[in-house]
């Protein structure tokens, strides 16, 4: 194969996975659970409906764990759980951080949603935990409790480090579903955040868990943590017109595979010689089209190259007295054709075939572009396609802020007729500056206590306040 056919083949496919990659892409794009959709109506009935519960349910006494009150700097290992004997509730805050009427309120939140959903959390309010990271710090704290039931890995740790004014919300494989990186984030920036900020802990905490718990508690949210297979169908399809590409585009290949294949049905049937049918299947080939239906068309182009070498070397006859021709080798060419068209043969600008009669009665010179015959152009004086370009030379350079010129010349290499040609030079574009976004989470797994033995997928987002 010819480099320039290697090329085009590349671009052909080049371009065909880009516009296959645009329409998957535009299809592919279904929007993220977003906090700003729950309205303000849907969050009044929820805390209605929450209201009609709390009349049904018997809460428990919850009974924080005992702190070592002199502990200002925790590890993993100091944490003290808030399951175990005699402990019952869901906040382990060793320095009353949340007063003592918000996380009864916390409590009771988190076990209306344990009792419906069997989802676990975890809040830890903790001064300091040193150096340490308080993501790794979560997944750590997070693995050793086992928060979660351990075959849904429904868990999920809020954790804050009061020094490093941070937050984390460490979330359980089997919520990572509903709880993303971007619920999580949204959560800690629109309801830890601002309160935080006015040292309202405990309210920041409860309205997070309000909004955990939101999440949590509609219907679909509930069959994904209990893994039942979801179907998210209220989200209102909109319409977009390229959603139709994906079935235009097919349809536009075979429409155009089709009308070229007829082309070329065309002329293999029509009344002209091999010479003139030759010229019309070679400039079929030409066009975008072949960028823009990559597919049909290399089945095509394949044809056509096959075709295009059965017309060029196809038995002739002479017009003159009809005796068969055959073709002249060509090296032995240069006995026939002129010094100036055995140049553009060197050139590859034209390519000849020269057809002769056994007895030398007739001779036929048959033309062909060949693989340079872009490059060149026919010659004002001497008519040969031997016309190109010999060299470029800027004579101002672009800048970005200025275009530039540069004299092209072009000359005959058959009479050396020379002409020179002042381009403009565009100016320079200025690359773009790209940005970076932030980053939540990294990675982790399990072990057991008397919280359900769940472990962490890894997943949620922290914030700092
Ligand atoms: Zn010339």
């Amino acid at each position: 194969m010819q480099p320039t056919m290697k090329q085009a083949l590349f671009l052909k496919s080049y371009f065909f996975f880009v516009l296959l990659w645009i329409c998957t892409f535009s299809i592919a794009q279904t929007p993220a659970p977003d906090l700003d959709s729950i309205t303000e109506d849907s969050y009044r009935r929820m805390l209605e409906r929450q209201e009609a519960e709390k009349n049904e349910i018997v809460y428990p006494i919850f009974k924080a764990p005992s702190y070592n009150s002199t502990l200002e700097t925790y590890s993993v290992a100091d944490v003290p759980s808030p399951r175990g004997e005699g402990i019952m509730g869901y906040v382990s805050d060793p320095k009353d951080i949340i007063d003592f009427a918000a996380e009864q309120r916390i409590n009771k939140l988190l076990y209306e949603l344990e009792k419906k959903s069997s989802v676990e959390v975890a809040v830890v309010m903790l001064p300091s935990i040193g150096q340490e990271v308080p993501k790794n710090f979560a997944v750590a704290l997070f693995e050793k409790w086992g928060i979660g039931k351990a075959d849904t890995d429904n868990g999920l740790l809020i954790l804050t480090v009061m020094d490093q004014r941070r937050t984390e919300f460490e979330v359980g494989y089997g919520l990572e579903g509903i709880l993303t990186d971007v619920v999580c984030y949204r959560i800690g920036v629109n309801e830890i955040v601002p309160r935080f900020k006015e040292g309202d802990f405990g309210g920041g905490i409860e309205s997070a868990v309000l909004r955990v718990k939101e999440f949590l508690e509609n219907p679909e949210a509930i069959d994904e943590v209990y893994g039942y297979s979801v179907v998210h169908e209220e989200q209102e399809f909109e319409w977009h017109w390229y959603y139709l590409l994906p079935l235009i585009y097919p349809l536009l290949c075979i429409i155009f595979g089709f009308w070229y294949y007829g082309q070329a049905f065309d002329i293999q049937r029509s009344k002209d010689d091999y010479y003139d049918k030759y010229h019309r299947l070679d400039k079929l080939k030409f066009g975008c089209t072949q960028y823009l239906f990559p597919l049909p068309m290399l089945f095509f182009a394949r044809m056509a190259k096959r075709r295009l070498e059965h017309y060029r070397n196809a038995p002739r006859f002479s017009k003159r007295n009809g005796k068969p021709m055959k073709l002249v080798n060509h090296y032995d060419e240069i006995d026939y054709l002129a010094e100036a068209q055995l140049l553009e043969e060197e050139l590859k600008s034209v390519l000849y075939d020269v057809w002769i009669t056994e007895d030398a009665s007739d001779i036929m010179f048959l033309e062909y572009e060949g693989p340079n015959g872009r490059k060149y152009a026919d010659c004002k004086e001497c008519s040969y396609k031997t016309f190109g370009k010999t060299s470029s030379l800027v004579l101002v350079a672009a800048t970005y802020d200025n275009g530039g010129t540069r004299i092209d010349t072009y000359e005959c290499r058959n009479c050396n007729y020379k002409e020179e040609k002042e381009i403009a030079i565009p100016q320079k574009s200025r690359p773009s500056e790209s940005s970076s976004g932030s980053s939540f989470s990294s990675s982790s797994s399990s072990s057991s206590s008397s919280f359900g033995g769940g472990s962490s997928g890894g997943g949620g987002a922290g914030v700092s306040w």
